[in-house]
């Protein structure tokens, strides 16, 4: 009865296709024939009425959907006409985006790491040139071949620096007295603490990974992809870049007091950083050779602090297999001990830009993807931060400087996403409709060389050149044009 069924599914969508191909093919042959066709079924200009154009493309519509009966695709028409329309920070900073994040790393200049007004050294002709050096942050998760969302947020990252850079030169070269501005640089940190997939485990509802770093092979499978792509970026900027990983980030300076910070507040940023969980997501890998499970959200951490003045707070981290582990902070800790934690993007945001905000020796400028853009950031880091200010005096009157890249989004609006394309099946379509190598970097450099990077560099210095276009989405049938075919839009 089955088998039956089944057969009659596969001869209905035989049938369907074939009834739609002959169809189209109806419509198509007078098209074919224009210039030997009866003068009536055409238009004075010779173009086919209106009424036929609109039957012609119903009947594409209804090929595609039957093309591969059980995968049917949808046919997104659209005029080619590109709009960069205005409104919210596209009209705000329509003209300039460079100059007032100058102009607000300048003001920090002015404020001491816990907000009281400093006098600073000023430029020659009180030029609006920040002193010190700036680093321009994104991070990734080496968790496959860069896709364009990632290439592109690479891409405003070196295009940010080389603007920022060329604005300060040109600004310096006006001055009456020499003056050279600081050196600006990018910088990629890894997130090799991602968890790598089929490598956790849930029990009783709680969930353990275990992370790239602590997966021997897992975390050096993809960074040469990376390093060539920053590589290449550098070289055409003319911007150096450095990398980092997750025991660098863990073992700055001003950490120890950060924790401390957080720890002490955990019961109320544990429900801040995580909805869900109400916890602090500190994790630590298991120690036990071999092993390195760490439990995800912390939901098991205990701690334990002895009272002042010498301050200690014992973390106890549990593993499943081998139970728990210590780990014991103060705010003497070396970073020998630090480099050891892990946290979830809430939390490491959140350290990440209070880290930032102390650092009176370089200005930070963070470029991530505009998903993060909106409530994510106002619930999730200026709200703590705000806290944190108001509580401590630090890094009052100052915030982050974050700039959001345009997102690739696909024929729905939603986001181009790494860990759908990972997840196997997740854009069969992509290969199909000639954009898998938006999804790889690895696929658009074997068909196109750095060629297919290139294109992506010139595309979003185009943007940074006229700002509008970072406060947009871009899709994928675009930049499949300008990417995959190499050739623009006009707009
Ligand atoms: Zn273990």
């Amino acid at each position: 009865m089955t088998e039956d069924t089944s057969r009659v599914d596969v001869t209905s969508g035989i049938s369907g296709r074939a009834s739609a191909a002959r169809d189209l093919i109806a419509l198509l042959t007078p098209l074919a024939n224009l210039d030997e066709g009866p003068v009536s079924s055409r238009q004075s200009d010779g173009n086919p009425p209106f009424s036929e154009r609109c039957r012609i493309l119903s009947a594409i519509e209804s090929l595609l959907l039957a093309l591969v009966p059980d995968q049917p695709l949808y046919a997104a028409f659209h005029d080619g006409k590109v709009h960069d329309p205005l409104g919210g920070g596209a009209y705000a900073f329509r003209e300039d985006l460079v100059g007032p994040l100058l102009a607000a790393l300048v003001h920090d200049e002015d404020l001491s790491a816990d907000g009281d007004s400093i006098s600073r050294p000023k430029a020659p002709d009180a030029l609006d040139i920040p002193n010190r050096p700036i680093v321009i942050h994104a991070g990734a998760q080496p968790n496959n071949s860069p896709h364009c969302g990632t290439l592109i947020v690479f891409c405003y990252a070196f295009a940010v620096a080389q603007a920022i850079r060329d604005r300060m030169h040109a600004m310096a070269a006006g001055a009456k007295v020499a003056f050279q501005p600081p050196p600006v640089r990018v910088e990629i940190t890894f997130v090799d603490t991602a968890p790598v997939s089929g490598e956790g485990l849930e029990i009783n509802g709680v969930h353990y990974q275990r992370s790239y770093r602590d997966t021997p092979g897992a975390a050096t499978a993809w960074t040469g992809d990376y390093h060539e792509v920053l590589t290449l970026l550098s070289r055409w900027s003319g911007v150096p870049f450095t990398t980092a990983v997750q025991s660098d980030f863990f073992s700055n300076a001003a950490m120890p007091q950060l924790l401390d910070y957080l720890i002490t507040n955990r019961h109320t940023l544990g429900r801040q950083l995580s909805p869900k969980h109400g916890t602090l997501a500190l994790r630590a890998a298991c120690p036990v050779p071999g092993c390195g499970l760490a439990e995800k959200h912390g939901r098991l951490n205990q701690y334990d602090t002895t009272p002042p003045p010498s301050t200690t707070t014992t973390i106890t981290f549990y593993c499943p297999h081998h139970g728990p582990h210590t780990l014991a902070l103060s705010n003497a800790s070396p970073p020998a001990v630090t480099r050891r934690l892990e946290a979830n993007a809430p939390t490491r945001n959140l350290l990440r830009s209070m880290a930032h905000l102390l650092d009176t020796t370089r200005h930070h400028i963070r470029v991530t993807g505009a998903d993060y853009a909106g409530s994510y950031q106002e619930t999730m880091l200026y709200r703590p931060l705000a806290e944190w200010a108001a509580a401590t005096g630090l890094g009052r009157g100052r915030t982050p400087h974050i700039l959001y890249a345009p997102l690739v989004v696909d024929w729905s609006g939603a986001k181009l996403s790494k860990s759908l394309y990972v997840r196997e099946g997740g854009y069969d379509g992509m290969e199909l409709l000639g954009t898998e190598g938006l999804a790889s970097w690895r696929v658009l450099r074997d068909a196109e060389g750095e060629e297919g990077l290139r294109r992506v560099w010139g595309e979003v210095g185009r943007w940074v050149g006229d700002p509008r276009r970072v406060f947009r989405c871009f899709s994928v049938e675009y930049l499949r044009r300008v990417v995959v075919e190499g050739r623009g839009w006009e707009g």
